[in-house]
């Protein structure tokens, strides 16, 4: 498409937006002076609130009132299954089969529960293989994963750079490492999209490479979750997590999920880290010793689920179904980047002052463009917030800014690009 720097334009393209009724279901934070509307571009770390999730949480302060502990059996939404409602919806986002997925915990508890299972190393085959500058959370989750087996950070974690001159990684070389590591290889664990580039990394490629060496592979999709179209299941994808309030919209904190591809499902021997409410339903009341696992992701779960989250979760869920899922938010997503993408590039800095690192192919991105600037980058952060657009800024250099298609508007995308416009002159 060719794109032009007007508001008629933006406009047209929103009233000619299939999911354009979609925004009026999420609460807009106003803008700086208190008025209107601000300008949200942070979805890739907070999604907004839709206007159905206050009802939904509700609804279970009512069960709890007026049940209280018969909650777990009785009304509408019994707590003790609540978790199958969630396994459907979850795995549509995913592109995994329902007993494949499951919602519990937070991401990185789950990250941990699972590379208890996928990451079983051998005194030959120890090594785990993960990005450079992956989320802090995971780079902790690693090193104390591989200390808890007996192995030495600096040895086990490798990790994979870009090419000098270069910000992201290219599959080419991601698949070669593999290869070199080949019998020393237990795990990959890599982000399905970086969270600081925002690049989207080849995940079934990935997959079929670690296979291909002997490793099991998962990912941590915590921003890909709701952004990017996933096929967990037919990429063979072993494991993998993510949480709910990035741009899956269930609230600061929300529960997570997790998927276990299913040639796991039967496998009640594959050690993990056990709950009660992971052991076989029909005998869990019976409190008896020895832990017989559910089939399937429910097989991990630890405890009773985090109810009000869950119902929140759903909530947030229903709608991205209705809006038709990823395909059809994808669609929107590429054109709604792509304009801001034309915006940036229209500005014409030279590449000492401001890059976008995030990659141009669309393929290999979602929502979300990181812009790396080398002079003045907290200065024009800051003026962003002052003026109402909310992204955010992480340390040393860089802004992303994340339209998402559920609530972002091309207008919205139009007034950043005059606010970028106006700043960079
Ligand atoms: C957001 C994010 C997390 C956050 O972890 P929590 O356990 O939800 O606090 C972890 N890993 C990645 C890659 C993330 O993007």
């Amino acid at each position: 498409m060719t794109f032009e720097p007007t508001l008629d334009f933006a406009r047209q393209l929103d009233a000619q937006d299939p999911l354009r009724g979609f925004r009026q279901q999420f609460l807009i934070p106003p803008g700086p002076d208190g008025q209107g509307e601000c300008l949200y571009f942070c979805g890739n770390s907070l999604g907004l609130q839709p206007r159905t999730a206050r009802a939904a949480a509700e609804v279970q302060f009512e069960n709890w009132q007026n049940l209280a502990v018969e909650g777990h059996f009785k009304g509408d939404t019994p707590w003790m299954p609540f978790h199958e409602r969630l396994q459907g919806p979850s795995a549509r986002v995913v592109g995994a089969k329902p007993h494949e997925v499951v919602v519990m915990n937070n991401l990185t508890t789950n990250l941990h529960l699972l590379l208890i299972s996928f990451y079983q190393p051998t005194a030959t085959r120890y090594k785990v293989l993960m990005e450079g500058g992956a989320f802090p959370s995971d780079q902790y989750a690693l090193e104390t994963q591989v200390k808890l087996r007996g192995f030495a950070p600096d040895d086990a974690i490798v990790e994979l750079e870009p090419r000098p001159g270069e910000h992201t990684l290219r599959t080419e070389d991601i698949v070669a490492k593999i290869a070199e590591l080949g019998d020393s290889l237990c795990t990959i664990i890599m982000g399905g999209l970086n969270y600081y580039t925002g690049q989207v990394f080849d995940m079934e490629a990935i997959t079929r490479a670690g296979h291909a060496a002997g490793a099991l592979v998962g990912f941590d999709l915590a921003h890909a979750a709701g952004n990017v179209p996933l096929q967990l299941h037919d990429w063979d994808v072993d494991f993998a997590c993510w949480c709910s309030y990035k741009y899956l919209n269930s609230g600061p904190g929300g529960v997570a999920g997790a998927y276990v591809h299913e040639r796991f499902a039967e496998r009640p021997e594959l050690l993990r880290l056990a709950g009660w409410w992971g052991h076989d339903e029909e005998e869990r009341f019976q409190m008896k010793k020895g832990f017989k696992p559910m089939h399937g992701a429910a097989g991990w779960q630890l405890s009773n689920g985090t109810v009000l989250s869950m119902a929140v979760h759903e909530a947030a869920l229903k709608i991205h179904d209705e809006a038709g899922g990823m395909p059809a938010l994808r669609r929107k997503s590429e054109l709604l980047t792509g304009y801001l993408e034309f915006f940036i590039r229209r500005l014409n800095l030279p590449k000492e002052r401001l890059e976008i690192i995030t990659p141009q192919d669309p393929a290999q991105r979602g929502c979300q463009l990181s812009i790396l600037v080398h002079q003045g980058g907290r200065d024009l952060f800051e003026h962003l917030m002052a003026v109402g657009v909310i992204g955010d800024w992480r340390e040393p250099n860089v802004i992303r800014l994340a339209p998402t298609p559920l609530y972002n508007t091309f207008e919205d995308v139009f007034r950043v690009g005059e606010v970028l416009t106006e700043w960079a002159k």
